[in-house]
């Protein structure tokens, strides 16, 4: 049984305020077209935070209205890159007066605990906006070497409207994964957040106001992925979508885009990310580096390490060590400072992963831990460890998106590397040994966006993420993600001028 806080110590936090209920369109809160008002709730207990507007084509259109109008007239564009990261510079400085408060509210709507919020997450949306920011007045074209007498050179442009469509599991950071680059690119821009958890975006678009980001810049729209979602990937006013989550709406919203404008579409999906542990690792770091993996965030991370490979030499001590290490991983109320892994985001999500570990047992997949929900209300799931995983198995196979490690023998390099390819994601990968040509190998034979060797969850705003095969393509991150946002135009002159020019 995992070790269940009792809370204890919840009295040291407050629960925040909700300030922020309503659409952001053209720098206004505003009332849904329809009055139409959805529920997000807390996962600690299934109980209603508060009453969100719930926008539909009708506010699509609207906000579509407004940013195409910011784009095509207004200053955003136009003004100078530098101006541009001056006012996204102090966007970042406001979010960082209010970190607790914007941890808190991804804690309370997604189960998520409140340290790492403030510490982490919070902070690394900062750190994304002040490095897009600094990167705003470095857009370059190049000269352009023109056969015959003619000279060209490239300009970039931002690409025009965005919409950026975001999951539930990392509130913040999925904002400004997508937000940051396209502000610096000069785009205008409609978020479309996941319908769990859509507070801290309203905050952050009244901050961004607050900057002095103009108005129809970014702009808010909160409702559900069907009618919100649907309106946003088949607007004929909107130049590209940004998209954060499962393979089967990434296709939906390819088939949106191909279907009106051909708007170009960057997707990340998915993983099933393999961490391969061999024989000389040292086995008490690679324990905790594989409980990290899956357990971090209860598992609700695409790049989650959920198959663990581990080599037959030392694999009797890990399964040992990995057990007992996972029964006192803390799972509780996620304000608790002592807690490490807080509920599953909602009621839906919870079913699915006790669905899986269910499949897992009929598989024939040996449970060695956990298994079953725990705590006495909210969406709780003790970590979970299957051994004897065989590739054709589903848990081996499907994103769970929980806490449930699926742990696998090998016996050597090719095999590990054969069977680590052997799923249709390929978004991370980890790998712990002590021997250099054995990570040099294997990171260069994974088919995966990002390898870890000898860590796991080392990302930083100039690390491009994103993935291979069914985990989608394009980049967050980097330099490379402001490519997603801006157009290259070539532009030609003759060098002389001909007389009959
Ligand atoms: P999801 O169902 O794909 O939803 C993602 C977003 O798309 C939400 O905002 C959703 O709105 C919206 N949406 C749903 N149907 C739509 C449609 N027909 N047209 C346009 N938008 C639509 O994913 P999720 O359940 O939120 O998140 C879990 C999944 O996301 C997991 O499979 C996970 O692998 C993936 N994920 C990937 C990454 C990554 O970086 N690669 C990160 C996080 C999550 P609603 O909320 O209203 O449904
Ligand atoms: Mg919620």
């Amino acid at each position: 049984m995992a070790n269940h806080s009792n809370g204890s110590s919840k009295d040291s936090f407050t629960i925040p305020e909700i300030k922020f209920t309503k659409l952001f369109i053209n720098g206004q809160f505003v009332d849904s077209f329809s009055g139409k008002t959805f529920e997000t709730i807390d996962p600690r207990s299934g109980e209603v935070i508060a009453k969100m507007a719930e926008g539909d084509v009708e506010d699509v259109n609207l906000a579509v209205k407004a940013a195409r109008e910011a784009f095509d007239h207004g200053k955003w564009p136009r003004m100078s890159g530098y101006e541009r990261g001056r006012l996204m510079m102090k966007f970042a400085d406001l979010i960082e007066e209010h970190i607790e408060e914007l941890a808190a509210l991804d804690s309370i709507d997604a189960g998520k605990l409140l340290t790492m919020g403030k510490i982490v997450d919070i902070p690394s949306c900062i750190h994304l906006l002040r490095y897009y920011a600094g990167a705003a007045d470095k857009i370059h074209g190049n000269t352009l070497k023109v056969a015959g007498e003619y000279q060209g050179y490239s300009l970039k442009e931002p690409i025009g409207v965005v919409g950026h469509i975001t999951p539930w599991n990392y509130p913040s950071t999925m904002f400004f994964l997508k937000v940051s680059p396209a502000l610096a690119a000069g785009c205008t821009m409609i978020v479309k957040p996941a319908e769990q958890t859509p507070l801290s975006a309203l905050f952050y678009a009244h901050l961004a106001k607050q900057a002095g980001i103009p108005d129809g810049v970014l702009n808010v729209v909160n409702g559900f992925g069907s009618t919100a979602g649907a309106a946003l990937s088949s607007h004929m006013d909107v130049d590209k979508i940004s998209f954060t989550g499962s393979p089967e709406v990434g296709r939906l919203i390819m088939e949106a885009a191909a279907k009106s404008n051909l708007k170009t579409v960057s997707l990340e999906l998915g993983g099933k990310s393999p961490l391969i542990i061999f024989d000389d690792a040292d086995v008490d770091m690679a324990v905790n580096l594989a409980r990290l993996a899956i357990f971090f965030n209860k598992g609700e991370i695409c790049v989650a390490g959920s198959r663990v490979y581990v080599q037959e030499g030392i694999y009797d001590e890990f399964v040992k060590k990995a057990v007992a290490s996972a029964k006192s991983w803390v799972v509780g109320d996620p304000f608790d400072p002592q807690v490490q892994q807080g509920p599953q985001v909602n009621k839906t999500q919870f079913e699915r992963v006790l669905r899986y570990i269910e499949h897992g047992k009929r598989e024939g997949a040996t449970l060695l831990t956990g298994g079953k929900p725990c705590g006495e209300k909210g969406y709780y799931i003790e970590p979970t460890i299957f051994a004897d995983v065989k590739e054709d198995m589903l848990i081996a196979q499907d994103e769970i998106f929980g806490p449930v490690m699926s742990l696998m023998k090998f016996k050597t390099i090719e095999e590990a590397i054969e069977r680590a390819n052997c799923t249709r994601y390929g978004l991370a990968a980890g790998i712990v040994t002590k021997d250099l040509n054995i990570a040099n190998r294997v990171s260069r034979s994974i088919r995966a966006g990002t390898i870890w060797v000898n860590c796991y969850f080392a990302f930083d705003p100039d690390c491009p993420f994103g993935g291979y095969k069914m985990s989608g393509f394009g980049r967050d991150q980097g330099l490379d993600a402001m490519e997603k946002y801006l157009q290259v135009k070539s532009v030609i002159t003759p060098i002389y001028s001909s007389p009959w020019l």
